[in-house]
């Protein structure tokens, strides 16, 4: 029998899960109850880059960053603070005429739902980037409306509007288990729960296990740095730039640049150690089109897990009767607060007007965790296995 009772039990307080919580509560749910292992932001959400992209490579990744976007330029008025959006433009430069051609195909597609993106020619990208090693591309997309959040903001601004709305917030508290009445086993004792939200990020696949589901996502180390300031890098004249084949991507942060790449060879798994070898790296290819960066220091370094799934898209589906499941697949700063209430309208009616989140449920995976959805052609290039044996 369990002690205590919730309309709604998210698990994990992470960017997917409180906001999810946030928007039961605000739907009129009366008690939501959101657990939390350790603290508020401690997993992938308070690491991240921070990077807000409608340029996505499909209709579905196109529509949550539409939402998550406009939700972030909305949340002053809505909770009084606010993840900390600043529109910088992004752009993704093409290098080889396959990369045109698939370019210029998205931008058709994105286009069609309402994204503001052009094309920019070499010269157009040059003038637009002065750091930029001039001649190096054959052009690129850009969107002047694109932008990023600061990620701690964000942990500050959804833990304001847990509090605010009256979610009942309780950190140090593990998810262990699912009973098949609904009753949530926790480390503080057992919740009778109407609706349950698994999240988890880069550990959704364990959350999964425990509540006896099998969640094809998995984690991996992503690496971050900024470098010191330099007058070049003055953010009116650094739009966000991410060099797709390579994985690397940048944008302004405090007078230098954040920057983060993904390594390919990176086996899965938990690991926040930094590699200074890969470091090098990144540093080699930013210098490369960014020359102002090798003579720069670095202020900040930093690795953390980032979360994945087979086939860079998010997953939103009920997995069982009252039990539903939720991942940014890797992006939950551009697609967060799209994602979280996309599985809150889920939670409540199956059915959300975020999306049509019919293709985006668990039962598009196989047995070995194979998607039948194409992948996500704007991704970081993860590993394709979910884990290191
Ligand atoms: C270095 C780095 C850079 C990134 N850059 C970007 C970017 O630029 N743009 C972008 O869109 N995305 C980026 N991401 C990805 C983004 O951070 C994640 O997609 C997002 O934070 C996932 O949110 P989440 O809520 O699903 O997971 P998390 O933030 O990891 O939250 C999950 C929470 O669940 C908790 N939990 C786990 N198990 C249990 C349990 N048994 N019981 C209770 N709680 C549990 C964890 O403690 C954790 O707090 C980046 C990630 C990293 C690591």
């Amino acid at each position: 029998m369990a002690e205590q009772t919730a309309d709604a039990v998210v698990v994990g307080g992470g960017t997917v899960g409180a906001w999810c919580a946030y928007f039961l509560r605000r739907a009129g749910l009366a008690r939501v109850v959101l657990i939390e292992k350790g603290l508020l932001g401690q997993g992938a959400s308070s690491r991240a880059a921070g990077v807000v992209r409608m340029q996505g490579g499909t209709p579905e990744a196109v529509r949550l960053g539409q939402w998550s976007r406009r939700f972030y330029l909305s949340q002053r008025d809505e909770i009084g603070t606010d993840s900390g959006f600043t529109e910088q433009g992004y752009l993704l430069p093409c290098f080889t005429e396959a990369e045109v051609a698939a370019a210029h195909a998205r931008m058709e597609m994105q286009a069609a739902l309402g994204v503001p993106v052009q094309w920019l020619s070499p010269q157009d990208v040059d003038a637009a980037n002065p750091t930029l090693a001039p001649g190096q591309t054959l052009g690129g997309t850009f969107c002047a409306q694109d932008g990023f959040i600061s990620p701690p903001r964000n942990v500050a601004a959804y833990t304001v509007a847990l509090l605010r709305s009256g979610v009942e917030v309780r950190e140090r508290v593990a998810f262990l288990g699912l009973a098949d009445d609904g009753t949530v086993e926790t480390s503080q004792g057992r919740i009778g729960a109407g609706l349950v939200v698994l999240t988890g990020g880069p550990k959704l696949a364990a959350v999964g296990r425990l509540a006896g589901l099998r969640i094809p996502a998995g984690g991996v180390r992503h690496q971050v740095a900024v470098t010191e300031r330099h007058h070049d890098l003055d953010p009116a004249w650094v739009p966000m730039v991410f060099d797709l084949a390579a994985g690397l991507y940048w944008r302004p942060e405090e007078g230098g640049l954040l920057f983060g790449m993904s390594n390919p060879d990176e086996p899965p798994g938990e690991n926040r150690e930094v590699d200074e070898g890969y470091l090098a790296k990144m540093r080699a290819r930013l210098a490369a089109l960014v020359p102002v960066t090798a003579g720069l220091g670095l202020r900040r370094v930093w690795a953390a897990t980032i979360d994945y799934t087979p086939d860079h898209l998010p997953i939103i589906g009920r997995a069982r009767g009252r039990v539903t499941v939720a991942s940014a697949g890797g992006a939950g700063m551009m697609w967060g607060p799209g994602v979280a209430r996309a599985a809150a309208d889920v939670a409540l009616t199956g059915s959300s007007e975020v999306l049509d989140v019919s293709p985006l449920g668990l039962d598009r995976f196989d047995e070995a965790g194979h998607s039948r959805l194409a992948t996500d052609p704007i991704a970081l290039p993860f590993p394709e296995r979910l884990t290191s044996s």
